[in-house]
């Protein structure tokens, strides 16, 4: 099928080279002419493994990128919707650049004779495909919904890191739809996935993708709680979750204490369902907790550290891993953040590494130090914090030798104390 894709950010352009590998036509569509340019080139506009190898493979024969709506509309049968749905200040979905996209795309189908399906790709709060999108794409193309228009919402699940595996293996294909033939289009693209397609309608679509990360979410802060308790009781809470994640209806995964959730998903969308659930006059005091726990959870760091090391002032901090996860780029609230902004106004002098995440978090923090590996983080210090559960990070040891003084607090439970010569080390929940 011929498909085109708003948005080359992380799923966006995930998408569009996992599509182009299953067969189909693709065309990206950005408003950045950086990313377009980036793209025709070859090179992802983000880093994924295995999404340069797709784009080099594709790019030029059946995925190219444009910032031209127009074009791309005419020369595809159904676009995919893939802008960011970030959180507004009062903390509830904004919903302006998904309703940028829709218009553009509203106007270009306006001028195009054959019939053309839209399909919500970014998580939106439920309600609004079937409000938002399908009145302004109805207004701008003068068409109506379910008629000459094909309206869809299909949810993304993947991890970043993992995007273009789990995207051509995923556990789950939802396909929330307007009308059948909007379904059989969108779940006729994923024909070559041995995975099941479960249609629902638009709105059951969009609420699965918000449970999906609220409960993941839940979890993580539910580990953390505990894990908190345990570090006061003296009890490793690791040997606590492998015990209890054997249990069926547990499962070990995401029972990991250790410094809380970050990225671009799960914060704001376990935010914005608490905000559609108070809009509908319900107060969600599980959701809420969930993030009050995530919020505080990297700030014990500096509070473990301060039990140490009672002065920061002046003192040099090395903090190793700036990615809110291993395997990314994507600073996006990361736990770092919290962490370097309570030590810089502590006064502290840091020294930080992430094998990926520096020049992101540069625009972030550009006055500390960056350093170009964490045996160079780590020389001199008098403390080190450990954020990213990053493979490298793992093997450090010798390299703890040259600090000042050997203090680690480790926020992901990446090292065995026991292994490590001299080193005073702190769990930040065990
Ligand atoms: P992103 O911010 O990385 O990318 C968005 C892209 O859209 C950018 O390249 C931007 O230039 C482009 N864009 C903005 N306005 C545009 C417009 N009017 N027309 C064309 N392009 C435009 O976002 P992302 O992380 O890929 O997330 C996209 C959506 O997918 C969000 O709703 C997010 O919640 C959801 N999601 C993300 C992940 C993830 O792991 N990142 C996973 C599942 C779902």
């Amino acid at each position: 099928m011929r498909v085109s894709i708003v948005g080359s950010g992380y799923v966006g352009s995930v998408t569009a080279a996992c599509f182009a590998e299953l067969g189909h036509e693709v065309i990206c569509i950005d408003i950045d002419e950086e990313k377009v340019r980036q793209i025709n080139d070859g090179y992802p506009p983000v880093w994924e493994e295995g999404l340069e190898e797709l784009m080099n493979k594709h790019v030029g024969k059946n995925l190219i990128a444009t910032s031209d709506y127009d074009y791309a509309v005419q020369n595809t049968d159904v676009s995919f919707i893939c802008v960011g749905t970030p959180s507004s200040d009062n903390g509830e979905i904004d919903l302006s650049i998904v309703a940028a996209a829709s218009k553009s795309l509203g106007e270009s189908i306006a001028s195009k004779n054959a019939y053309h399906t839209v399909v919500v790709k970014s998580t939106v709060v439920p309600g609004t495909t079937e409000g938002v999108v399908r009145s302004i794409l109805e207004e701008y193309s003068a068409r109506k919904a379910g008629e000459t228009l094909g309206l869809a919402m299909n949810p993304e699940f993947l991890r970043e890191g993992r995007a273009v595996h789990d995207f051509l293996n995923p556990d789950k294909i939802v396909v929330g739809s307007l009308d059948r033939r909007s379904d059989s289009i969108v779940s006729g693209l994923y024909r070559d996935i041995d995975c099941e397609v479960t249609s629902v309608n638009l709105r059951t679509a969009e609420m699965i993708k918000y449970v999906n990360n609220a409960f993941l979410a839940t979890k993580i802060s539910f580990a953390n709680e505990v894990g908190n308790i345990c570090k006061r009781l003296g009890i490793d809470t690791y040997q606590v979750m492998d015990a209890v994640g054997r249990d069926f209806r547990i499962n070990p995964a995401f029972l990991n204490s250790g410094a809380g959730f970050g990225g671009s998903c799960f914060p704001k969308d376990v935010r914005a369902l608490i905000g559609s659930a108070k809009d509908l006059d319900y107060y969600p005091s599980l959701l809420e907790s969930v993030i009050e726990v995530n919020e505080l959870q990297p700030l014990q760091m500096v509070e473990i550290l301060e039990d140490k090391l009672p002065e920061i002032k002046d003192k040099r901090i090395a903090v190793l891993g700036l990615a809110f996860k291993n395997d990314t780029d994507d600073i996006r609230e990361s736990r770092s953040i919290p962490v370097i902004r309570k030590l810089l106004e502590k006064g502290a002098d840091i020294h930080a590494y992430d094998p990926l995440a520096a020049d992101n978090m540069k625009k972030v923090f550009p006055d500390i130090t960056y350093a170009s590996s964490a045996q160079e983080a780590l020389e001199g210090a008098q403390a080190c914090l450990l954020m990213t559960e990053w493979d490298e990070f793992r093997k450090l040891n010798t390299e703890f030798d040259s600090m000042d003084r050997k203090l680690l607090v480790d926020g992901r439970y990446l090292l065995d104390p026991e292994e490590l010569e001299d080193v005073e080390y702190e769990g930040l929940c065990w």
